[in-house]
């Protein structure tokens, strides 16, 4: 008899006033009892909707009767068939709009954690388990992969189990993308990145970092180091400003520079060498997963006053609910409704203000939500010590501007044929974020995954 609990078993987190002030793990995770617990609240459909609401189309129910069975190798065996990141998925992947939403517990009651399950057994396969992965036979190919992001990381895993002789250059010296340098520690323990870049070391795929492509090397001189495809995953790092007076003042940064220098800078610890400013008062500008990160991070580091100032309301927000309530939760403060129009500074420089104006919603534009539409006269200063921007990325165009007859839209985003990742020149194929602009880590993975299998088939026929 599956278990009609209607809502999930509850995730343990550290309490919101303690977790605020540290950069630990805010989700516990299940112990052994509850992840059985909440797999036997899996009805094992026969037609398994909540796979279509997966990227990677994960046998879901599959893997969740093997943790009701008690079945943990087998559980992870099943969710290894799709994906290449479990733990970071388990944890990261908006699950509400994807296979959570489509699960038929969900129609009356809460959905199956199917998340938290997957974060249960990937966590236990990584402390559990000591087996080296087997070294594939190599077919003497080799393939360049552009980024140490999800995409690339999971191009670079199928390549190399398929016997190809893989190097993955990263700008940074760190790999993982994202996954280090912008979501945060206490959402994603770097060690759970680090272990899977570990993983495909041991496969034999090659890691450089510190290598800019489009400045070190260029795609053409991959190709004559005997490289017969290349992979661009570089990402959408690019920040946006909003191009209001005052954004080059001392204290206004983009939340990708705030979040670099905490998470991969560690810029958090007492004794950094790349420390950054404690500001008291700190505004972030945006409503995504980035503004989330970068809003709890400001309050980690001790600001006293940290707030999100968002044009439309709380229901437009586009970050994850279960982020929007731990940031409720830890106390930021949700300023929506509200519009910047000019960040004030003093005579050093530095941002002491920002001006903003009250906003009200009008009629939906082409994204479907309905847009803010300035109130007169609403104008008011709210005081500031620093000024996170948010609002958005696109990817840098260093490699479309080294790279001879590569095509990329008016947003910057590689044009590529359908799945298959394939650009407007041979044998190069791109995905993730370079090609979507921000978007998923599922995605990503999954968009390596299919061009890595369009490069293999590629190589296969030349
Ligand atoms: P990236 O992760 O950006 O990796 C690209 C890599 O390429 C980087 O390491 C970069 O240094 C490298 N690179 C760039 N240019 C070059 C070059 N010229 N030469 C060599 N290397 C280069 N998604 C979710 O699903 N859930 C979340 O909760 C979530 N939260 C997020 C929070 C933050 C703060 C941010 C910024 C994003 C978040 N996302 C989230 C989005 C998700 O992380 C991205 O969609 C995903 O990482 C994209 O993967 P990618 O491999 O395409 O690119
Ligand atoms: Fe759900 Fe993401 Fe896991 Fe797919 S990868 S089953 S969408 S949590
Ligand atoms: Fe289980 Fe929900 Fe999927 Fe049905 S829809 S198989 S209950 S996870």
């Amino acid at each position: 008899m599956p278990n009609m609990d209607p809502v999930k078993c509850p995730m343990p987190v550290q309490p919101a006033d303690v977790r605020n002030k540290n950069f630990d793990e805010v989700a516990l995770g299940y112990t052994h009892e509850m992840a059985v617990t909440e797999a036997q609240r899996c009805l094992q459909c026969r037609h398994k909707p909540c796979v279509n609401g997966c990227p990677v189309n994960i046998d879901i129910p599959g893997f969740i009767a093997k943790v009701a069975e008690d079945d943990l190798p087998g559980a992870y065996e099943v969710l290894s068939r799709q994906t290449s990141l479990p733990a970071v998925c388990g944890r990261v992947c908006p699950q509400e709009t994807q296979c959570e939403q489509l699960c038929v517990r969900g129609i009356k009651h809460q959905p199956v954690g199917i998340g938290r399950l997957e974060r249960y057994v990937a966590d236990w396969q990584r402390t559990n388990s000591s087996k080296a992965p087997k070294k594939p036979v190599p077919n003497g190919r080799k393939v360049a992969v552009i980024g140490a992001g999800p995409a690339g990381l999971t191009a670079a895993g199928d390549l190399a189990k398929l016997g190809y002789e893989v190097t993955i250059y990263e700008a940074l010296h760190k790999t993982g993308g994202v996954l280090v340098y912008g979501i945060p520690e206490f959402r994603l323990p770097k060690a759970i990145v680090q272990y899977e870049v570990d993983g495909l070391e041991k496969l034999g795929v090659n890691v450089q970092t510190n290598m800019v492509i489009g400045k070190v090397l260029t795609i053409d001189e991959l190709f004559e180091m005997g490289n017969q495809a290349v992979f661009i995953g570089s990402g959408a790092g690019l920040p946006r400003f909003m191009g209001i007076p005052g954004e080059s003042l001392k204290g206004v940064y983009s939340a990708n520079e705030f979040l670099t220098r905490i998470n991969l800078m560690q810029a958090w610890k007492e004794d950094s060498h790349t420390p950054i400013v404690r500001a008291k008062r700190v505004a972030v500008v945006g409503g995504g997963n980035v503004a989330m990160d970068a809003a709890r991070c400001a309050k980690r580091l001790g600001a006293e006053q940290v707030y999100i100032v968002y044009r439309r309301g709380m229901e437009e927000m586009p970050a994850r609910q279960e982020e929007v309530e731990h940031a409720e939760e830890e106390g930021i403060i949700f300023k929506t409704l509200t519009n910047p129009k000019e960040v004030l500074g003093d005579e050093n420089g530095q941002v002491t203000g920002m001006v903003c104006v009250k906003c009200e919603l009008g009629e939906p534009d082409a994204s479907g939500r309905r847009s803010p539409v300035e109130i007169e006269g609403s104008e008011f200063t709210l005081e500031i010590d620093a000024m996170i921007m948010s609002i958005g990325t696109s990817p840098n165009p260093l490699i479309l501007s080294t790279t001879p007859g590569l095509e990329a839209n008016r947003w910057g985003c590689l044009v590529t044929k359908g799945e298959s990742g394939e650009t407007s020149r041979q044998g190069v194929y791109a995905g993730g974020d370079a090609v979507t602009g921000a978007a998923t880590v599922i995605l990503a993975m999954g968009a390596g995954k299919s061009a890595a299998a369009a490069i293999d088939e590629y190589l296969q026929n030349k």
